[in-house]
């Protein structure tokens, strides 16, 4: 009889032939204890104030690091400022192994839960951090818990004024299938990566993967999907992406793969707490195999060298990349 590992190592290789379309796998780099806090207790203000990064981060890093060089598959990797600034040689390794580097913001704070000049602050600090640290310019931002939502179109023009040329804070999903507390979701944003025109500046959009079935947009990009959905539907995903010509993007934080990740004290035993600690918990340890069998399938590269390769074998005027304004109140 099959492991759940051997069974879902031969969903993903029911045709082994691996896919030549770049698809883009990003890692969030941040600690489990930040990972979690705002949202759970209230936008960081609530009992528990927010962690300094671990050094488990470290560990778990390095772990995912060395997986993804077996497959010799490079990612683009949203730091937290907060993780720059304690482990700057941690970020870069990441750089110096190839990797992309770009910001997850500073404190993990849910865009939606600022105001605008708080969310600028944020970013403007953690990309100080993480360009002091790798000595490079940063292009590309991620929203935590991808927050940026149709309440929250200013933050887009921030980013551009800041001088970021993409983002990939979207979760086009349809809203109630989402499950963090006040997400109110962008469900009727193009499914795929795209310029938008923001007060007549020019952001590129890599919206996390959804899968559409059944008329709804189901959030099947990683992070707990990784770890819970069978991972026939994630390939599904990435085939129905593909088939349009367009990549799946993907993401995954280190500590999804860490099986002995510290349990979070969660008070009270409602329903809503018990379902989180079972949420929280699961899966970690399937992560790795899962992961193996998606980069045996799929092609990975970075946003930029996608954006690169798209450039390159199609005319400017041509790029597969559809135009969206988007309104700044
Ligand atoms: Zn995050």
């Amino acid at each position: 009889m099959l492991s759940v590992t051997e069974r879902e190592g031969a969903l993903v290789r029911e045709n082994d032939d691996i896919q030549s379309q770049s698809n883009i796998l990003t890692i969030d780099i941040e600690d489990w204890q930040q990972s979690e806090s705002d949202v759970l207790y209230g936008g960081g203000a609530g009992p528990f104030p927010m962690d300094a990064p671990s050094k488990r981060v470290i560990d778990q890093t390095l772990c995912l690091l060395d997986l993804l060089a077996e497959y010799d598959v490079r990612t683009t990797c949203f730091v937290l400022g907060s993780v720059a600034e304690s482990h700057p040689a941690l970020v870069r390794q990441i750089a110096a192994q190839g990797h992309e580097i770009a910001i997850h913001g500073y404190a993990h704070k849910l865009v939606y839960a600022m105001r605008p000049d708080a969310f600028r602050a944020d970013v403007a600090r953690a990309l100080a951090a993480v360009e002091d640290c790798i000595g490079m310019r940063v292009l590309g931002y991620r929203a935590p818990y991808f927050s940026i939502t149709r309440r929250t179109p200013w933050a887009l023009k921030i980013l551009a004024e800041l001088g970021l040329t993409y983002d990939a804070s979207i979760f086009p999903c349809t809203p109630a299938l989402y499950r963090v507390p006040g997400w109110n979701g962008w469900g009727d944003v193009p499914r795929y990566p795209h310029t938008m025109m923001i007060d007549g500046q020019e952001l590129i959009e890599f919206p996390a993967t959804t899968w559409h079935a059944l008329g709804l947009r189901l959030p099947l990009a990683g992070g707990t999907a990784l770890r819970v959905a069978p991972v026939g539907l994630l390939q599904r995903a990435i085939i129905q992406a593909n088939a349009g010509g367009h990549p799946a993007i993907l993401y995954l934080h280190p500590h999804d793969m860490d099986p002995d990740t510290p349990p979070r004290k969660l008070a009270g035993d409602s329903l809503r707490v018990q379902w989180l600690r079972w949420q929280l918990r699961i899966g970690r340890s399937r992560t790795a195999s899962r992961l193996r069998g998606l980069m045996t399938r799929n092609r990975f590269v970075p946003i930029q060298e996608w954006l690169a390769q798209s450039h390159a074998t199609v005319s400017a005027d041509d790029m597969p990349l559809a135009h969206e304004s988007v309104r700044v109140p």
